[in-house]
């Protein structure tokens, strides 16, 4: 027997499942961060647990690459899933459809529903901000009116911009201003998922116009694949519906290629892309698990040349640039070292907060030196001794004024 597809409830579920997601993952915090934020005072990118620092954003370059393939690989595959399932402006459009009614009823449904777009597009516009402000933060400065003026001023231009898309774009966004859906089609091969009308079975339709008066962007999918098609699968169960009277499967499904074809889903592209995704995939999870938390740069202290000391000692200092990427805070030992083994520096140890960046100065004293030298290489050691337990090592030369 029979049955109606009903793709609709499983898209409804998709979509509030999306909206659950974005909104949740700003308010979740791992180690005490939130779990995606780019913090702008800082300039640092929580991932997940692990916090970019600027000269780190080749990680997050690498994440880009990863994103992208992975974003190839789905639509090779799976063609226009995301519009139609996942797409934050899909999930607004039909969060807000009770608006497509709004001309043909009253005043009162018009302006009910008028301002419950712009409570949406209020509540989106932040959650948008709180991917940089963290949403603790964000309520606590709106609760004691201290939200400031950029912020402020950001929440009610994004306010502004979602409610005229919601309200003059929506689906001719996806046709318009999206750039995605301009490239899905250049991705697309003879294997890919679509939906699509069965042409072997063109006798049987009743030509009931179902399949025309569901689709949102209003297209006729009979006559074939149309670019302005979201994959919103609306015409597959009104066509479902309507064959479902007289007990015949729908006319409009989804396909891998053409109906009838064999789905194929290990082509040759659709295998290099999944394997470009893996690489880069395990080349950001590998370079993030393996980046070192302290980093240290020794530059040169113009303000305190090289010197002998009365009791003939020579002194060089040294402008130690340290940076704890870590959450927590450490103390650093330093060691200065020469081949004939250890040397003096002062300071010894160092308190750096989570997140610090600080320069400190450092003096390396030398007690015996060959009088016919004019430099000797030596190395700045710094060492964590917690956990992680770091050691860097930074050569610098060591430079004994002439006395002569
Ligand atoms: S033809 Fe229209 S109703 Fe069918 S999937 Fe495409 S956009 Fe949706
Ligand atoms: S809903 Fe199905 S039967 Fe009706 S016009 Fe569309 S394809 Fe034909």
């Amino acid at each position: 027997m029979t049955t109606i597809r009903r793709i609709q409830p499983l898209r409804r579920i998709a979509e509030i499942l999306q909206a659950v997601l974005i909104i949740g993952i700003p308010f979740l915090t791992i180690n005490g961060e939130s779990a995606l934020r780019f913090d702008i005072p800082s300039l640092r990118l929580h991932v997940f647990g692990i916090s970019l620092w600027m000269d780190e954003f080749f990680l997050l370059l690498i994440a880009l690459i990863f994103v992208t393939f992975f974003t190839f690989l789905v639509t090779l595959t799976f063609g226009r899933i995301w519009c139609g399932w996942v797409c934050p402006q899909t999930v607004l459009v039909d969060f807000t459809r009770f608006l497509d009614k709004a001309y043909s009823k009253g005043v009162a449904y018009r302006l009910i529903s008028y301002a419950l777009t712009f409570l949406i597009s209020m509540i989106v516009a932040a959650n948008l901000i709180w991917y940089f402000v963290s949403p603790y933060e964000f309520f606590h400065r709106l609760y004691s009116g201290s939200l400031g003026n950029i912020i402020s001023g950001f929440w009610c231009v994004m306010t502004a911009i979602v409610f005229l898309n919601l309200l003059l774009l929506r689906r001719n966004f996806c046709a318009t201003v999206c750039p995605y859906a301009k490239l899905q089609s250049v991705l697309f091969d003879r294997g890919t998922l679509l939906i699509a009308f069965d042409p072997t079975r063109q006798e049987e339709c009743m030509n009931c116009m179902a399949c025309v008066t569901a689709c949102p962007v209003e297209i006729d999918i009979r006559k074939g694949s149309n670019a302005a098609c979201v994959s919103c699968a609306e015409c597959i169960d009104a066509c479902s519906r309507m064959m479902w009277r007289r007990q015949k499967k729908g006319l409009i499904d989804y396909f891998y290629g053409s109906p009838g074809d064999r789905p194929r889903l290990f082509r040759q592209n659709v295998v290099l892309m999944a394997s470009l995704t893996i690489v880069f995939f395990f080349l950001f999870l590998y370079l993030s698990i393996s980046r070192v938390p302290l980093d240290m740069m020794v530059l040169p202290h113009y303000a305190f040349p090289p010197r002998i000391l009365a009791d003939g000692k020579v002194v060089n200092s040294y402008i130690l640039s340290l940076e704890n990427k870590s959450r927590t805070e450490k103390e650093v030992t330093l060691q200065a070292m020469r081949s004939k083994g250890l040397i003096s520096i002062t300071p010894e140890k160092v308190h750096l907060s989570a997140g610090e960046y600080k320069k400190v100065p450092v003096y390396v004293t030398v007690s015996q030196i060959f009088p016919w030298t004019t430099f000797e290489d030596i190395e700045i050691l710094l060492e964590s001794e917690d956990r992680d337990r770091v050691i860097i090592k930074r050569g610098v030369r060591f430079t004994i004024p002439n006395t002569q």
